[in-house]
């Protein structure tokens, strides 16, 4: 027997179509700064996506050829999402916050022709372009200084010139489903960034379940606000999620201080946002200081690096905001588990689920494989390296233009996507991690959860920060340094620390080596850098 079903493709042009007409009245507002926020509604961006891509192909833009950008969460980056992809290129999106180095690198290595740039990152754009070598037009997105671009190879073009007097519609081609849409690569904690290729049928599952009550459960009632940088993963599938339910959404700009996010919210009242956890650590210090209304937040999805459930609880309690975890990766496209607790539960019993990473959806299959390939049962207690599959995870690395993808070992095996990330999973599905393989210590033959230590520091009422890394030991082979950024006017001493840490964690998990420091070395996506911990602190003062 055959099925008897249409076979139609899944495509971000449908995404779009239907976004700009049946919710054409919702809206992206982008700040400006303190003044009125610039306000487009989908069909307007509907209208200027499809000029984008008509001036896109008059530069030469053809199917499957990256095109990218270096720009901050703006309606402008909203038109470049929908426009590239559904005219048959692929969205590259350039995290601005990369070492330049790396940005060469990635650059390069996509073979990028076309780089849509904002005024306000000429700049840091500039003096790399003599070595971006396939960069032949450069898109300059609002104001800023042309003139660091006087002598460059590349033609420079203003948006809004560019896409002036075309065509507000677009023959979208009816591309197979398979066909890349976007791409971006991993900020390269180890060796050279690599980048990963989503395809158009990955990027609209992905945006149904982000869409999903069991996960981040929003409908064109709200206005979502994406902290999480268009260039960190697709803003976790925000914008596609919000084309498909008419999501309003309130971007920040380039404006991240927590003072100008505290003003956002009260102002423009969104009901959801998602961002890295060290975002609202910076504004709970913030509202300490300055009162602001944020009432009108709802859900507020945290991700990227561990949740300390002492920040949860903080602004439950002082806010009535619900901090939601959730776990995910650049090859996870990037949704993997949310933390939303099964029904029926007191709310201490909702607490023990809201601390975990959260709980797989129907579409990510995991499997937990211990130190010799054995694969751990789901029993809350046997831990494992995290191992995952399903339709928007990736089975490779982009190789290269005209180069085979990569899948090394220590990544991809037997169809499954390796993580690096160690943890349990209990018997209904919700993973707990203790650490990322390589952040875990290894003491005399037990390991030692860093992450475990950290929320446990961060509950201390004068600790702002606390980052735990591995020393080489020479009894025990490793032990732990607690690195610890303390409030203004804290008193606490290491004595205090070690003292609080042994009402909560065995004794000999206790560190021995401290530091104190001014605040905790971040990477480009605001997460712990602990290679940099590491390698400054590696000494610590003995306690
Ligand atoms: P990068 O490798 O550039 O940091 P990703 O943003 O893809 O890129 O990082 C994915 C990793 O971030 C995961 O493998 C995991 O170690 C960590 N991570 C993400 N979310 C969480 C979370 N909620 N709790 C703990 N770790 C997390």
């Amino acid at each position: 027997m055959r099925n008897t079903m249409q076979d139609v493709p899944l495509l971000l042009s449908r995404i779009l179509a239907h976004g700009s007409t049946v919710h054409g009245r919702s809206q992206v507002s982008t700040w400006t700064g303190g003044g009125e926020p610039r306000r487009r509604s989908f069909a307007e961006i509907g209208r200027r996506a499809a000029q984008l891509a008509h001036a896109l192909g008059e530069l030469g833009v053809r199917e499957g050829e990256p095109t990218a950008t270096l720009m901050w969460n703006t309606v402008e980056h909203v038109e470049a999402y929908f426009a590239i992809p559904s005219s048959g290129a692929v969205l590259h999106t350039l995290n601005l916050r990369l070492p330049v180095g790396q940005l060469e690198f990635i650059v390069n290595h996509a073979a990028d022709r076309v780089i849509l740039v904002n005024g306000s990152l000429l700049p840091l754009l500039a003096p790399l372009l003599p070595r971006l070598e396939s960069v032949e037009h450069l898109v300059v997105v609002g104001e800023g200084d042309t003139s660091v671009l006087d002598g460059c190879r590349s033609q420079v073009h203003e948006y809004e010139t560019l896409i002036a007097d075309r065509p507000t519609t677009y023959d979208w081609p009816q591309l197979d489903e398979r066909h890349p849409a976007a791409m971006c690569y991993t900020s390269g904690t180890t060796g050279d960034p690599k980048g990963v290729v989503y395809s158009h049928r990955s990027v609209y599952l992905h945006s149904m379940q982000v869409n999903m009550a069991e996960s981040f459960a929003l409908t064109d009632h709200d206005v979502s606000m994406p902290i999480v940088p268009m260039f960190h993963v697709n803003a976790w599938g925000l914008p596609h999620a919000a084309f498909m339910t008419g999501i309003g959404m309130l971007l920040t700009d380039r404006f991240l201080q927590p003072a100008a996010i505290a003003e956002m919210v009260e102002r423009e009242r969104p009901t959801h946002a998602a961002a890295v956890p060290t975002i609202w650590q910076g504004l709970l210090a913030e509202l300490a200081a300055n009162k602001r209304d944020i009432s009108s937040l709802r859900t507020v999805v945290i991700g990227g690096s561990a949740c300390p459930p002492s920040l949860m609880r903080a602004f439950q309690e002082q806010h009535g905001v619900a901090l939601v975890q959730a776990w995910g990766m650049t090859e996870m496209s990037p949704l993997g588990t949310i933390a939303l607790p099964p029904g029926g539960l007191t709310e201490d019993e909702e607490w023990t689920y809201r601390v975990t990473q959260g709980r797989f959806p129907a579409s990510v299959e995991a499997r937990l494989v211990g130190p010799s390939g054995e694969v751990m049962p789901w029993d809350g207690e046997s831990a494992g390296e995290l191992e995952v599959r399903g339709p928007w995870i990736a089975a490779a690395y982009f190789g290269g233009a005209g180069e085979e993808p990569m899948r090394p070992e220590d990544k991809f095996h037997d169809g499954w996507l390796r993580t690096g990330d160690v943890g349990t999973i209990s018997p209904d599905g919700y993973l707990t991690l203790t650490d990322r393989s390589k952040d875990v210590i290894k003491s005399g033959g037990e390991w030692i959860s860093s992450m475990e230590l950290e929320n446990h520091l961060m509950a201390h009422p004068e600790v702002a920060e606390a980052a735990v890394v591995a020393v080489p030991d020479e009894r025990w082979g490793e032990r732990p340094l607690a690195t610890v950024v303390l409030k203004p006017d804290a008193t606490a001493d290491y004595a205090a620390l070690r003292a609080f840490l042994a009402d909560r964690v065995p004794r000999w998990q206790i560190p021995e080596r401290w530091a104190v420091i001014e605040s905790v070395p971040k990477t480009s996506v605001g997460k712990f850098d602990k290679k940099v911990i590491r390698r400054q602190y590696a000494d610590g003062d003995l306690d």
